[in-house]
């Protein structure tokens, strides 16, 4: 059964503009997600378990990237308190969920942040941090790259290009330098070497309103360029979409791209990537502690279906892993070509 985008209400919060953009007569010329699954025989989206909880602290952030989901800023106030974030913990104690995905915002500049990892880490799990970089080179964080060595914490950071110029217009001016110098700090606590047990990930994302190209290749002329101009090494690339939300939307809609942008995600609509979508075996927590099935559905306020917990107050992992998932256009951006997910691409080609 396809869940309605509209069920939280018609309020004149952005989410809600948003969900009317997505879904409304703005749209109408669009397939809907449903009528793509139906024209490949693929059913609604319903869980099969829950293999990562991903968890979004609060929106604040050193940066104010032009394509950001989280409208994420320093000036954002959003933040996890301590209550939820032992709330989680005590939810990684009682449930066998092997990965804790942590994000943001600047994660790191969540004061629980390190109380997160520290825990999460003596229990087992594997836990990620996505990084946007220049946090490890703020005043008051520098000592954090020791802290996720010490911890064996994986990085996923965004990098969205080997030029200082590309990477400056999406995230800002001096981002690429401070990124470089980050690192190179990481590689040499061995974060990126080969062979090396201390995960580095870069995350490409398009700076424009196109699809990103193929992870594979692009991963090795990312190699071949940040080794031969600044010396810097990394695990893997993930390559990801830019989804059609939050500031990426409005600047979609402002530059006049939108629907060129959803005509390319609908027409590259790829089943075999919406089989691999990561919502089907994760839950997102926001920083108040409601759940989500990703953090696209969390910026839309899309809750979980209603049968299910709402929060991580009253965690049921019995009926949360085999909950329907609330799927819209937005979902054409995880969708699209290879696919894309907070692991890279879902498919390594678009047959
Ligand atoms: S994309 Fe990441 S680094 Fe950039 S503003 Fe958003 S949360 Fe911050
Ligand atoms: S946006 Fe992506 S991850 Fe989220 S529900 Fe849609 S397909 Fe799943």
């Amino acid at each position: 059964m396809q869940l309605s985008l509209l069920r939280q209400g018609s309020s004149l919060s952005q989410p809600a503009r948003q969900r009317e953009v997505l879904e409304g007569e703005r749209s109408a010329a669009l397939k809907t997600f449903g009528d793509s699954l139906l024209q490949h025989d693929r059913n609604a989206f319903v869980a099969r378990g829950i293999e990562v909880m991903q968890i979004n602290v609060g929106k604040v952030c050193n940066q104010t990237c032009t394509h950001c989901h989280v409208d994420a800023g320093p000036d954002r106030r959003e933040s996890m308190s301590r209550e939820t974030a032992e709330a989680i913990i005590d939810v990684l104690k009682k449930n066998d969920i092997p990965l804790l995905d942590i994000t943001g915002g600047a994660p790191e500049m969540n004061p629980n942040f390190r109380f997160l990892v520290e825990q999460a880490r003596l229990l087992g799990r594997r836990v990620i941090d996505r990084c946007n970089l220049t946090i490890l080179m703020a005043k008051g964080f520098t000592d954090l790259p020791e802290f996720l060595a010490e911890n064996e914490v994986e990085i996923v950071a965004s990098l969205p290009c080997y030029l200082e110029e590309n990477c400056d217009a999406q995230r800002g001016d001096g981002v690429f330098t401070r990124s470089i110098a980050a690192l190179k700090r990481l590689n040499q606590l061995g974060f990126g070497k080969p062979n090396s047990s201390r995960l580095l990930t870069l995350v490409y994302n398009p700076v424009g309103a196109s699809l990103p190209p193929s992870q594979d290749e692009l991963e090795a002329t990312y190699r071949t360029e940040l080794k031969k101009r600044y010396g810097v090494e990394f695990s893997q690339l993930f390559t990801i979409a830019n989804l059609p939300i939050s500031r990426f939307l409005d600047e979609l809609l402002r530059l006049g791209s939108y629907d060129t942008y959803m005509e390319t995600l609908v027409e590259a609509f790829n089943p075999i990537a919406a089989d691999h979508a990561m919502c089907h075996t994760m839950v997102s927590v926001d920083w108040q502690g409601r759940l989500f099935d990703c953090d696209f559905n969390q910026m839309l306020k899309l809750g979980v279906e209603p049968s299910a917990a709402q929060t991580i107050f009253d965690f049921d992992i019995e009926k949360l892993a085999q909950r329907s998932i609330a799927t819209g256009r937005h979902c054409y951006g995880c969708t699209a070509g290879s696919g894309s997910s907070c692991q890279g691409a879902a498919v390594q080609s678009s047959s």
